[in-house]
């Protein structure tokens, strides 16, 4: 593929940071990787994962020359990563982000943006519950939407720019309006992992059954939950505090569902009960036939099966 920029520096360099620098690599698609991550230890661990041309704890020097910068940190600290490489972006440079909230993160960058450099916010939505620069993967954006939430105002060809660069790495692009996104995200992926991580804890908390049991007798429906709840602590605390009102309307949405439910359960109501799991099923349905999961029997298990 040809050179999309001379060189791209990658603030954060875990699961989606390390994920974008092996699809840059591997394609080709920079002159030079620059890798910069707060800490001594990831720092050198991208470094032996041949993850970039140069590598830095400095942001600010990260950025100097960069014609595209990436910022994939947890949503709480783009702010300050925006303060640290405010003086220092090169006029005409791009600066983008992965965030999983979008509202919060342009207020938090946006006000320390310089004129002339295109500020273009983002959001691949792909990813694992695995972190750190180890846990990246050639193919993880292939065939998965990447939203962008450019300001009103925002330049038309620097647009096009980055969607092609996205569409390099498989990703298919839309363009929604941050408020718009984080709701949307706010059932597909927030409110799932919440309910997960709500779930294990319950489960965890409970007397009546030992935790050797829940972890022996583990069936598809709980193993599935545990997965999501395995994700990143910090990732999902930030998304948690910062797309705090669309998940509330949510969870507020999602609770009187429940109680809805839990009627249907108590009165004996069968044909309600049925009726909403036949429309789930077919939701199911829709999303394998939209290529965003197969429709094989399970996941999770495949992979273990591989391992042995
Ligand atoms: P990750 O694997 O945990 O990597 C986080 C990176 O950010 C590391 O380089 C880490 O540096 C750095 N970092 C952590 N705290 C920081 C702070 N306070 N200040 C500056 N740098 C900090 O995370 P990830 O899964 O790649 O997620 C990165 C971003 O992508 C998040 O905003 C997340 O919402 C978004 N996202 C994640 C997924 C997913 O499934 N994981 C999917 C789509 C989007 P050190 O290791 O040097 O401390």
């Amino acid at each position: 593929m040809a050179k999309q920029f001379e060189t791209i520096a990658l603030i954060g360099i875990g699961l989606i940071g390390s994920s974008i620098a092996r699809e840059i690599r591997h394609k080709g698609l920079a002159g030079s990787i620059v890798v910069s991550t707060r800490s001594e230890a990831t720092l050198k661990r991208a470094e032996e994962l041949g993850l970039g041309d140069r590598y830095t704890t400095s942001s600010a020097d990260a950025v100097k020359d960069a014609d595209l910068v990436i910022v994939s940190v947890p949503v709480g600290a783009s702010g300050s990563v925006a303060a640290e490489i405010a003086a220092h972006l090169k006029s005409g440079a791009i600066v983008t982000d992965v965030g999983s909230t979008k509202a919060s993160v342009i207020a938090q960058m946006k006000p320390h943006m310089p004129d002339g450099v295109h500020f273009i916010p983002g959001h691949p939505i792909a990813g694992t519950e695995y972190s750190g620069p180890d846990a990246g993967f050639i193919g993880l954006f292939q065939g998965r939407w990447c939203i962008l939430t450019p300001p009103p105002g925002t330049d038309d060809a620097a647009k096009a720019k980055l969607r092609v660069f996205w569409e390099a790495l498989g990703s298919m692009v839309d363009e929604m309006d941050p408020e718009h996104h984080d709701k949307v995200l706010a059932i597909v992926s927030h409110l799932p992992h919440i309910i997960a991580y709500n779930i294990v804890g319950t489960a965890d908390d409970l007397e009546a059954v030992t935790e050797s049991e829940v972890i022996k007798y583990s069936a598809s429906g709980f193993r599935d939950f545990t997965r999501l709840a395995a994700s990143d602590p910090t990732m999902w605390r930030d998304v948690c505090l910062h797309n705090k009102d669309a998940i509330l309307e949510m969870l507020a949405r999602f609770s009187e569902d429940l109680a809805y439910l839990q009627r249907a359960i108590r009165w004996g109501d069968g044909d309600k009960l049925f009726d909403l799991f036949t429309r789930t099923r077919a939701i199911r349905r829709s999303i394998v036939q939209a290529g965003q999961d197969t429709d094989k029997a399970d996941f999770g298990r495949h992979a273990m099966e591989e391992k042995k």
